[in-house]
């Protein structure tokens, strides 16, 4: 079996998923399992609506409703086109789980308040609209399809929209469920993203986490390969948006795509590695708009030669620089100082220190990150640069590869640097700069790393 997970632009509308059905019908003697995102934009509208509706703004969410109901029906209608027989009951499923959504919101909206828990309900329906019209799609083109419920398989703990995986749930549940769905199928289908607790309350895996279930799923059915497929040739040297030359990447191993997805790679999500690597399962990036290009083969490290990878960027960062004269020569003030980040829930990214100061960097979005710095406060001088932003540059043993770090810093002087970190692993050599030069630095850096 293999597992094809298909992002929210593979899945767009008539023409994507056509094409996507084209892709999956190659692989059929393969036993795909297929993971789908919600279409391109739904999630988004989904949280809006969501928001609408707790502002008790009925007008606004009803419209968003409407135009998820719609853009699903006319896409359905597309294409079934001269299938009535499974138009009728496509039409009648996408209704039945819009009319549901409708009850959820306006609930919502009389009450004017919104629980995690009841959001997760709402922003869950993307994937269960798209990946049962696809599943008529595919059973109209001839690949006789299973639906699955994500929910019944994917377990999750903790944060209903951001929940924690249950490791021993899933590999107990998914091979039973998936080998259960193939008895008499040629395929079986199934939504990336949605989850529930065990006591069967829906969650979800957090934004872009489509990803993350396809390789949990591909962990527990000990798939032959995870296939992600995508918009882009595969993962590139870096973002083409910032980097018009950034090239595509043949290989790499699986720490160094775990580290490029963290430092700002927007490719794959970032945990999305983890199961992967618990079962040594290749994982394919993919272009479905470009079904022939070879992408990008993600490896266990033994398999990957040494060498310079990507240049990546984060720019919605936080620096907290943490002054106190209480640090020098004393033990236990940096056991202090990170025991109130754990406390809090707060993870970093980068750390480095000096004789009495720490500087740290962490997601802005981070949640809580105000009472880090208050409690911080107590004892030191706190200061939160919000303009700051962090380069990373990810691969292989970077450090030892002859002329790799000259290459790094040679276009950066004059360029001033707030902080320089590089992990024993040698993988990753970030630093921080101010956030109005990434473009210039991330175009310099590349060109003179890759050109
Ligand atoms: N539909 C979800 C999102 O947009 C999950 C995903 O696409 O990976 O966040
Ligand atoms: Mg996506």
């Amino acid at each position: 079996m293999i597992v094809m997970k298909f992002g929210g632009t593979s899945v767009a509308g008539f023409e994507a998923i056509t094409r996507t059905i084209g892709i999956i019908r190659q692989k059929v003697s393969r036993k795909p399992v297929v993971v789908v995102s919600a279409m391109s934009k739904i999630t988004d509208l989904l949280y809006k609506m969501a928001d609408a509706a707790a502002a008790k703004d009925g007008s606004e969410a009803m419209h968003i409703l409407e135009e998820i109901r719609n853009r699903h029906i006319e896409t359905a209608e597309q294409l079934l086109e001269g299938h009535a027989g499974l138009l009728l009951p496509a039409v009648s499923h996408v209704n039945e789980l819009c009319d549901e959504l409708e009850h959820t919101v306006n609930a919502v909206c009389a009450l004017g308040e919104l629980s995690d828990r009841s959001k997760a309900v709402i922003v869950s329906n993307g994937e269960l609209l798209s990946s049962a019209i696809i599943s008529y799609a595919m059973t109209a083109r001839g690949i006789n399809t299973q639906w699955v419920d994500a929910r019944k398989m994917i377990i999750t703990s903790g944060d209903f929209l951001n929940g924690e995986p249950d490791i021993n749930e899933i590999n107990a549940r998914v091979p039973a469920a998936i080998n259960a769905a193939y008895r008499g199928y040629d395929a079986v289908i199934t939504q990336g993203f949605i989850a529930s607790t065990a006591d069967g309350i829906p969650s979800v895996l957090g934004r872009g986490g489509s990803d993350y279930s396809a390789s949990l799923i591909g962990m527990a059915i000990d798939a032959q390969a995870i296939e992600i497929w995508t918009d882009v040739d595969g993962v590139l040297t870096a973002d083409p948006r910032m980097v018009p030359g950034a090239k595509r990447l043949e290989r790499l191993s699986f720490e160094e795509a775990a580290e490029m997805a963290h430092f700002g790679s927007k490719v794959l999500h970032p945990l999305t590695i983890e199961p992967a690597v618990r079962k040594n399962i290749p994982i394919y990036v993919l272009n479905s708009m470009n079904p022939t290009c070879e992408g990008t083969l993600i490896l266990g490290s033994s398999k990957i030669e040494d060498g310079v990878k990507s240049v990546s960027f984060k720019q919605n960062i936080l620096v907290i620089n943490i002054y106190s004269t209480k640090m020098i020569n004393a033990s236990g003030f940096l056991s202090k100082v990170f025991d109130i980040f754990s406390r809090n829930g707060v993870s970093v990214d980068l750390i480095s220190t000096t004789e009495a100061n720490i500087s740290v960097t962490c997601d802005s979005s981070t949640r809580n990150i105000d009472k880090v710095v208050k409690e911080l406060s107590e004892f030191s001088e706190v200061v939160v640069d919000q303009d700051k932003a962090q380069v990373s540059v990810v691969g292989k043993n970077l450090v030892n590869i002859p002329g790799a770090v000259r290459k790094i810093f040679t276009p950066l002087q004059g360029t001033k640097m707030y902080m320089i970190s590089q992990g024993a692993s040698y993988i990753n050599l970030s630093i921080v700069i101010d956030r109005a030069l990434v473009p210039d630095t991330v175009n310099a850096i590349h060109d003179s790393l890759f050109s």
